[in-house]
């Protein structure tokens, strides 16, 4: 499957990588949109949020928390970040493997473009 975040999980395509385990990976976003703009993908490939499972549960629950840890090593936690969640043509989404946009490090604007 010819997907960069699959390969960038498969450590085929060179990223910077903050954060891995076994079944989530966070890399910074290669055009920032804040002072701080990390990616959580999961390395499964699932194209959109629409394609995501009952048993994709855990997995997507994963994304959230390891966003609040991140989030915590990144010193966002008190000043506050934004999670983002693309989905199809409407949400913005251009890369078709599912990501959430961790932003951090200044005021997001309400509501978003
Ligand atoms: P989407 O528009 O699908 O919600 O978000 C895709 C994000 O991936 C964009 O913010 C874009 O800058 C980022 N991106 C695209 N290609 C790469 C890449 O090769 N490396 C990294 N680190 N980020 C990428
Ligand atoms: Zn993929």
């Amino acid at each position: 499957m010819n997907c960069i975040f699959c390969k960038i999980a498969e450590n085929k395509v060179p990223a910077r990588i903050i954060y891995q385990d076994d079944e989530i990976l966070a890399f910074h976003d290669i055009a920032p949109q804040a002072p701080y703009h990390v990616l959580l993908i999961p390395r499964k490939h699932i194209s959109t949020l629409n394609d995501a499972e009952e048993s994709d549960t855990e997995i997507l629950g994963k994304i959230l928390l390891r966003s609040q840890l991140i989030a915590a090593q990144l010193g966002l936690s008190e000043s506050g970040y934004r999670l983002v969640m693309n989905c199809n043509k409407n949400g913005g989404q251009s890369i078709y493997h599912i990501h959430c946009h961790l932003l951090g490090g200044r005021r997001m604007h309400w509501p978003p473009g």
